[in-house]
């Protein structure tokens, strides 16, 4: 798999801080109150290194002792996606799983639709071949995001993954 890794812009701190400056700008311009709460959501996305949904936002912020509904937690969610600040993803679940996309290369995921592990495939090729095909008919690539399921397979290469998810 070809390395993009050093396409990433800046330390994931600095990616944070933009991503929230982003979010106040806009939130502005459309005359939306720019609480501590829902900073504190954009927060938790950018904190985390997977694929959160809303529940999980909802109680991480309850452990922080922040009082927030989860109708502002949903909500906020889907400002930030709005603003392209978060990816949503579909991870065979039934409900939605969130991800931070500010300063993120485009990537795909590949779920095993046994256990539920989820694997992250950043790969330049694929960019490229997606540019053109939009090209082509007449598009502009923003981003994408892709997810793939199938069957994680062991070390050895030949057995298919039976475990339960957790
Ligand atoms: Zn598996
Ligand atoms: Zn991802």
């Amino acid at each position: 798999m070809p390395d993009t890794q050093q396409q990433l812009p800046k330390k994931s701190s600095d990616r944070t801080a933009q991503a929230e400056s982003l979010f106040k700008s806009y939130m502005k311009e459309q005359q939306f109150r720019c609480t501590t709460e829902r900073i504190a959501v954009l927060r938790e996305v950018y904190r985390s290194n997977t694929h959160l949904d809303a529940d999980e936002i909802f109680i991480q912020l309850k452990k922080k002792k922040i009082g927030i509904s989860r109708a502002t937690v949903y909500h906020t969610l889907d400002l930030l996606f709005k603003f392209h600040l978060v990816t949503k993803i579909d991870l065979g679940h039934k409900h939605t799983h969130y991800e931070k996309s500010h300063g993120v290369a485009n990537h795909l995921h590949v779920i095993c639709e046994q256990c539920g592990k989820v694997v992250e495939i950043r790969n330049n090729e694929l960019a490229n071949m997606l540019e053109t095909l939009c090209k082509e008919n007449g598009f502009e690539l923003g981003s994408f995001s892709l997810q793939l399921f199938g069957s994680c397979i062991g070390e050895e290469g030949e057995k298919k993954c039976t475990e339960k998810p957790a």
